[in-house]
């Protein structure tokens, strides 16, 4: 077991090496620690800035071993790291951090809503189902529209469908993989807002102000921060924010997705048990951003200040929009985030930049 805080030149582990590692290793290089990387990928974002990269399955026992040798402390960059892993960490004395609550959390859209809404934190009505006869029953329940989405391994709007009417709901479920789905209540939302917040080991909290967010074929492509709202919606961000994290004795950033309502209440629509992509405006726009939040976190240091310094445009440069970086580069309010990746894929994220105004 380490002790806490960790010194400067201790090696934080991070289990995935695309660009959220890549950015949790520049923050954590900066705070004097080394980072070592488990990714299966060769030549990934992240192994290109950090001390040590295990190439393996996330899973593979040696690559654990490995990782356990070097590490003081273990977190991740996404949320569907195999449980098996965290334990065979923890079986080696080795935290992983946020824990294996907030990951099987996060790893299952029904076991989310139902956290969710048993710590007062309200979400959309939902229904599960796990054939297609409980699909029609579920969308029945719920009423169509609806949104069925699997359970497990959604991302980026990847793993849902709309249904319109409840004679739709079998061919969707059948559609969606035959796997088990949660089917969700449309809501009526009138904007999309995140927030990110932390908690570090001695249960202090920080909350970011909120960002809003603007999707494109269910991908981020805007974020404009701090968002314009009022102290109330603040206020209601921030206490959700705080059950969440108590909630699941949370060591770390969280990315809490939410819909702003017309009647001004906030629903939540998932969480992120790691650094966000709607938080990466902080790292322009507040003097500590959420990677090294996330480091001083894991690291039992003392959180950061999350009070905005500036007001910030986020926009994901997606595929071949990478190539505009000549134009960003000579823009001077403009702040470059490119993650290194060779291979500009159609939709692939493939770095942001930060428009940087003054508050
Ligand atoms: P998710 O994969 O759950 O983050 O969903 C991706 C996007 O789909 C969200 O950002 C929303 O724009 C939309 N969405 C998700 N759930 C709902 C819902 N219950 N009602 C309406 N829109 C939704």
């Amino acid at each position: 077991m380490s002790d806490f805080p960790l010194p400067p030149g201790a090696a934080i582990g991070v289990i995935g090496g695309g660009q959220l590692g890549r950015m949790l290793a520049l923050a954590a290089s900066r705070l004097g620690f080394d980072s070592v990387f488990l990714e299966p990928e060769p030549d990934s974002p992240a192994s290109r800035v950090a001390r040590h990269t295990i190439v393996a399955a996330y899973d593979d026992p040696e690559a654990l071993k490995a990782l356990a040798a070097i590490a003081s402390v273990v977190t991740f960059e996404f949320e569907n790291v195999p449980a098996s892993a965290v334990a065979q960490l923890a079986a080696m004395g080795i935290e992983v951090a946020p824990g294996p609550l907030a990951l099987a959390t996060a790893q299952d859209r029904v076991a989310e809503k139902t956290f969710l809404n048993a710590n007062g934190a309200p979400t959309v009505a939902f229904a599960a189902a796990d054939s297609a006869e409980t699909a029609v029953d579920a969308v029945t329940r719920i009423g169509a529209p609806c949104l069925m989405k699997t359970r497990r391994e959604g991302y980026d709007g990847k793993g849902q469908r709309w249904v319109e009417h409840a004679h739709d709901a079998a061919a969707a479920f059948e559609a969606l993989g035959g796997v088990p789905v949660i089917v969700e209540a449309a809501a009526d939302f009138v904007r999309e807002l995140s927030v990110i917040a932390a908690r570090g080991r001695d249960g202090a909290t920080a909350v970011y102000p909120l960002a809003e967010n603007h999707h494109e074929h269910g991908i981020l492509r805007r974020s404009v921060a701090p968002a314009r709202v009022t102290p109330a919606m603040a206020d209601q961000a921030e206490r959700i924010a705080a059950r969440i994290l108590s909630g699941l004795d949370y060591v770390g950033v969280i990315g809490i997705e939410l819909f702003e309502m017309a009647d001004g209440s906030l629903l939540v629509n998932e969480f992120a048990p790691r650094v966000h992509n709607s938080g990466h405006w902080t790292q322009d726009g507040c003097g500590v951003d959420q990677f090294e939040q996330h480091i001083r976190a894991v690291a039992g240091w003392p959180l950061g200040s999350t009070t905005a310094v500036a007001q910030v445009e986020m926009l994901n440069l997606l595929g071949d929009e990478i190539d505009a970086w000549p134009r960003y580069a000579a823009e001077p309010e403009t702040r470059l985030h490119l993650y290194g990746k060779r291979d500009a894929k159609p939709g692939r994220k493939m770095g942001h930049i930060n428009r940087v105004r003054p508050l």
